[in-house]
């Protein structure tokens, strides 16, 4: 998905900028775009993408989750959604252009004399008018944070985990009605789930639309509630799901299970379930990236003089490697391809023969006791050596 829209990029701000910059960047977006100002073809777009940007970064809770999601995030949001709670009217307020606040506010009602309802126009949604039906809600989506071994996160697994979340109720199936009666349409707002509300202030008259206070929005009221969840449509179960870990998943990777969320207004509505992957401490493997570290104990005689080790390799297996005569200690080896495999996050694959390399470094060990014997030769050997060194810095600094 390379056309995402980058909220954060549309108003000019940095990711991590205060709620007072996000709003003068879309001001000064505003004065530039805004219809009334600006006639040119293409204006309105621009101003239809920032203010979308604006509604977004503006709420704490939306750019948390946008931040966290990314478009993804927004998906459960319609745009009156994305535009409830956003603060426009102070804005427009500032830059003298109050005539338009019932227009941008109304959402479909209201807007006499303008021809029509700006935002309406601008997102063609038609969310508003008498005729639509109540919008049937989509479930939360859900997050699941997973510890993993080192070696499971590396290799792939699979997994039972146990989730507690609203479904819908089996006997009524979401519609909240007892069998074999049906629903009926709520009076209040003739099924739309929305009323308006209006407010009389010294910039003119402004119309919301809110929810519908006596069906909750579902343009039902429901008389002979379904007895097996009392009309609630949904209930708290707890579900155990299957779920399959692809190979080289890291720390924070967020897996995606499809429709596996809470329960929405009806079938198919299901939120979706996010899995957090968060991988264990492994005793002998340092994991960056693709890649894994480790280090191996060798003698000085094996470094000295050289020796072929087997060292352990994350799929339990033994890979041998071989140290050169005359290594120093802390030398680090690197063995090809035996790393983890790659994990593509944004297409949520592994490639298993795309795979990091192995890193091992050789520490010398001290022995702490030593018998008379080999105290002897080490004495021995250390007294040759420094024979020869003395000789060396003779010959350097005669
Ligand atoms: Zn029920
Ligand atoms: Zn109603």
């Amino acid at each position: 998905m390379a056309m995402t829209k980058d909220y954060y990029e549309i108003l000019g701000v940095q990711r991590d900028a205060s709620i007072d910059e996000i709003k003068k960047a879309y001001r000064n977006l505003a004065k530039k775009y805004h219809p009334d100002i600006n006639k040119e073809p293409g204006a309105a777009d621009k101003f239809k993408e920032i203010s979308e940007a604006y509604a977004v970064l503006s709420d704490e809770e939306k750019r948390k989750k946008y931040d966290m999601y990314g478009e993804e995030g927004m998906r459960g949001y319609s745009t009156e959604d994305i535009f409830r709670g956003a603060d426009f009217s102070d804005i427009f307020r500032d830059l003298g252009l109050d005539d338009i606040i019932s227009n941008l506010f109304g959402f479909g009602f209201g807007s006499r004399g303008r021809g029509g309802n700006l935002f309406e126009d601008l997102f063609n949604q038609g969310y508003s008018g008498g005729s639509s039906r109540a919008r049937q809600r989509r479930g939360a989506d859900l997050i699941y944070h997973l510890d993993l071994d080192l070696k499971d996160a590396a290799f792939g697994t699979e997994k039972e985990i146990t989730v507690q979340k609203n479904e819908l109720c089996p006997e009524c199936n979401g519609t909240k009605t007892k069998a074999g009666a049906s629903p009926q349409v709520c009076p209040k707002c003739n099924g739309t789930g929305q009323v308006q509300n209006v407010r009389r202030t010294a910039y003119g008259q402004i119309v919301n639309i809110i929810t519908c206070p006596d069906c909750g929005g579902s343009g039902n009221i429901v008389t002979d509630p379904c007895p097996t969840c009392r009309g609630k449509g949904k209930m708290v179960r707890t579900k155990t799901i299957r779920i399959k870990i692809p190979p080289g998943v890291d720390n924070g990777v967020r897996l995606k299970v499809s429709r596996e969320g809470e329960a929405g207004d009806g079938p198919g509505l299901e939120g979706d379930l996010y899995i957090v992957i968060h991988v264990k401490d492994d005793e002998f493997f340092k994991r960056e990236g693709d890649d894994l570290y480790c280090e191996v104990p060798v003698s000085f005689g094996q470094l000295a003089l050289g020796d072929k080790i087997e060292v352990p390799t994350l799929d339990g297996k033994k890979a041998e490697l071989k140290i050169p005569p005359g290594t120093q200690s802390h030398t680090t080896f690197v063995l090809k391809g035996l790393g983890v495999p790659r994990f593509d996050t944004r297409t949520q694959k592994s490639n298993l023969k795309d795979r990091g390399d192995m890193y091992v470094k050789v520490k010398v060990k001290i022995p702490k006791k030593l018998t008379q014997k080999e105290k002897e030769l080490i004495e021995e050997f250390d007294s040759a050596v420094s024979k020869n060194k003395k000789q060396l810095f003779g010959k350097i600094f005669k």
